[in-house]
């Protein structure tokens, strides 16, 4: 008996009948074709699903354009707003070489001239060719701005463990910018001040204020230098500077920095041989400049009568950069790809 039952089972395709063998072989056919759609399908998804993201990124790319459009726009509509046929242009000449904190300062200094009306920025780099990093920073702040470049000779070029007043810095770079001046300003039209801005100080709008109707040359208190708190011109009763309080060489025919006072163009172009020299000695070089200009009895004392800071001549800390050293000896760097 169940021998006889195992053999019913046993049976072989052959004993199938056709009939039934049909049914099957289509069976498999559907079952093939289903599976078939079902995997083509998937694909749809998946190729749809991509679509999707991107389509989302085009839309987020273009939301984030206009965006920046408006934001353009807006900076573009300042200029404008910010622009007076009238007032005297404000020339900042601003000496800058290349470092860790060179785009952090260039940026905050940016910045404080954006607030300032006519304002026309004279950037020259201390480097043989225009560096990428100053030239997109100028283009983005939306200043008007002449961008130039001159490197220090290396002789003059002050070695790491060097005193700083041994060297004088910017001197080429300032010389270059009042040529440019000379080259493209007019006598006798154009109306503006001159105004030596370096990069790591700190500059209160209120002092673009005060400088701007400058005569001949307009002075002012300035903190945080030459080993003092404030380093600032002395005034008599009538309202005339008699003096400087400077402690670092007072001697100097004008014992002040270079933060601390602004020229009318007209006089300086009128004054063909006024510029910074490498032959001045250490710490002379405002007073060579201002010396071809003023005697010191004429100078303007502004900021409320010289009573008020308005800039400081702060200095930035060098930044500790030992692991990123670290990491530069195994070829890697924190930066790639990044602009800091
Ligand atoms: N500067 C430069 N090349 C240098 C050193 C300085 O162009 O090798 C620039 C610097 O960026 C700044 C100005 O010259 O705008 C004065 O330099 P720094 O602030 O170092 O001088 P200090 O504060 O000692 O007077
Ligand atoms: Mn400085």
């Amino acid at each position: 008996m169940y021998s006889t039952s195992n053999h019913k089972w046993s049976m072989t395709s052959q004993d199938m009948p056709l009939k039934k063998k049909l049914f099957l072989y289509s069976a498999l056919v559907i079952l093939v074709f289903l599976w078939f759609l079902g995997v083509r399908n998937r694909g749809d998804a998946e190729r749809y699903e991509a679509m999707r993201q991107t389509l989302d990124t085009y839309e987020m790319q273009l939301k984030e354009s206009k965006e920046q459009m408006a934001y353009t726009l807006r900076l573009f509509k300042k200029d404008c707003d910010m622009w007076y046929a009238d007032l005297p242009v404000i020339y900042a000449i601003t000496p800058t070489y290349a470092r860790p904190v060179q785009k952090a300062e260039l940026t905050r200094l940016a910045q404080t001239f954006m607030l300032v009306p006519n304002i026309h920025w004279i950037v020259v780099e201390d480097a043989e060719e225009k560096s990428r990093l100053v030239s997109n920073l100028l283009a983005s702040c939306h200043l008007n701005y002449t961008h130039l470049s001159a490197m220090t000779p290396p002789d003059w070029k002050r070695k790491a463990k060097e005193p700083n007043w041994k060297k004088p810095r910017g001197v080429i770079q300032r010389n270059m910018a009042l040529q440019w001046l000379r080259d493209n300003t007019v006598i006798g039209i154009d109306k503006g001040v001159i105004y030596f801005a370096d990069d790591d100080n700190t500059y209160s709008i209120q002092i673009f204020n005060e400088m701007r109707h400058t005569k001949r040359v307009s002075v002012w208190p300035v903190g945080l230098v030459g080993g003092l708190m404030v380093e600032r011109p002395i005034i008599d009763s009538t309202g005339h500077i008699i003096g400087w309080n400077s402690a670092w060489h007072p001697e100097r025919p004008f014992p002040i920095d270079m933060a601390g006072f602004a020229i009318n163009l007209q006089l300086f172009l009128k004054n063909p041989e006024a510029k910074f020299s490498y032959e001045a000695k250490g710490g002379y070089q405002e007073s060579i400049l201002l010396k071809s200009l003023i005697t010191r009895d004429q100078v303007e004392p502004v900021a409320d009568n010289c009573t008020k800071v308005y800039v400081w001549h702060t200095r930035t800390e060098a930044v500790d950069l030992v692991h990123e050293k670290k990491l530069r000896l195994k070829g890697k760097q924190s930066d790639d790809g990044i602009e800091v």
